[in-house]
């Protein structure tokens, strides 16, 4: 069975290993034994390294030990996970937040235990996979707009929303593989138009968009307008765990029927102390995020000026469009062997012959390292007629 599956990866020339990095995530890495320019984490702040985070865990280590020891429903939920989700709500300026074990749990968890059979959920062709399976294991029916088309997203609602008894509207924020914003302002306009849901993915705009990182949803003033603004704590955070900004009732229903709450156990104390210190070095100062901007922006006019293609991101998310899939992949390899890492983003990830490197600038690079970077990018692409 599996022997014939994985044959088949192969045959397809997709099947991958990744690549052992020998320490932590910063702007450069041991890769396999070799130095290279990481241009791949979702590191954004350079806070998965930052001491002020690894003090505040080794201390909530000594306080707390290692594991919260059960569900968060039973005995696994500590001062330090309480203050967690207290931090989130206040930092998200929502009413009341609740932590997952990871982005891809929350949304698993939440979008099932709020929607139910007899409910429709409407989601953007391009959203997260962690959405499309959430979606799977609801009850509810499913239908899916065009890509950031508002035209269709109200022809969908317009079509169906009497046959339905709830509606929720789902997209990501930030779009993960092009790095474009969702048009946030029309769709909780539609919501409101046709009494729906919304819900918002912000795993690539929390710490990056809105006043000090806040996130998409305060980058367009819809503070308290958005019912569920789902986060991850392991991008831009820079340690692990995902969560839900909503309603104090939502809250109380999510820690009796989001199902992860109830079956697994809840993320590590020392993680919860960690994330807390990454919101309280964002509330003081603006730093981190205007050095990532500053890089990404430099970062993507150097490229641009050299005659790349980057699709159309208004973010850090930097995708360089090469169309072919294993041009991509071989572009990619090359560029590991000149010593920059990069991801190749193929078909299923992103449509078919839209292939691409996503290309990450951190607040931690400095010039230099993005100089080189696009130098071996522009000579590993000329090498191999890309560009
Ligand atoms: C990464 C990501 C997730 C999952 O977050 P994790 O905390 O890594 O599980 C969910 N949604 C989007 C859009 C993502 O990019």
């Amino acid at each position: 069975m599996i022997k014939d599956k994985l044959k088949k990866l192969k045959d397809d020339k997709i099947f991958k290993l990744p690549p052992v990095s020998d320490g932590p995530c910063e702007a450069e890495l041991i890769l396999n034994g070799k130095k290279v320019i990481n241009l791949s984490s979702n590191n954004y702040l350079g806070f998965a390294n930052h001491p002020e985070l690894i003090k505040s865990a080794k201390e909530a280590l000594d306080k707390y030990g290692v594991g919260a020891g059960a569900v968060r429903t039973i005995i696994g939920n500590m001062t330090i996970h309480e203050e967690l989700d207290k931090k989130i709500a206040e930092f998200k300026k929502e009413e009341a937040a609740l932590t997952f074990q990871s982005g891809y749990m929350a949304n698993l968890g939440v979008i099932q235990a709020v929607v139910e059979r007899g409910d429709l959920i409407i989601s953007d062709e391009l959203n997260h996979a962690s959405i499309i399976d959430g979606v799977r294991l609801s009850r509810a029916d499913k239908a899916i707009y065009k890509h950031s088309d508002m035209e269709d997203l109200e022809r969908i609602l317009k079509e169906k929303r009497k046959e339905y008894n709830n509606v929720l509207i789902i997209t990501d924020g930030v779009f993960s593989m092009d790095g474009d914003l969702a048009n946030l302002k029309e769709i909780v306009r539609l919501a409101k138009k046709y009494k729906a849901y919304t819900y918002v993915d912000d795993a690539h705009g929390s710490g990056v968009l809105g006043k000090n990182g806040r996130g998409t949803v305060d980058h367009f003033g819809l503070n308290g307008q958005v019912d569920f603004v789902m986060g991850t704590l392991s991008k831009a955070i820079g340690v692990v765990g995902g969560y839900i900004a909503c309603s104090k009732e939502a809250r109380d229903y999510l820690l009796n029927r989001g199902r992860p709450q109830l079956f697994s156990t809840t993320i590590m104390p020392s993680a919860a102390a960690a994330i807390i210190k990454a919101f309280e070095l964002l509330e003081s100062s603006d730093e981190y995020t205007n050095k990532l901007w500053d890089n990404a922006n430099y970062f993507k006019k150097v490229l641009k000026d050299r005659g790349f293609d980057l699709g159309n991101s208004q973010t850090p998310i930097t995708p360089l469009i090469v169309k072919d899939e294993a041009l991509a992949i071989e572009f990619s390899k090359k560029l590991l062997d000149n010593g920059v890492f990069t991801s190749a983003i193929v078909f299923p990830t992103v449509p078919l012959n839209t292939a691409r490197l996503r290309l990450m600038p951190t607040a931690l690079h400095t010039k230099e390292q993005l100089d080189k970077a696009a130098n071996i990018i522009y000579n590993v692409a000329k090498e191999m007629k890309i560009i």
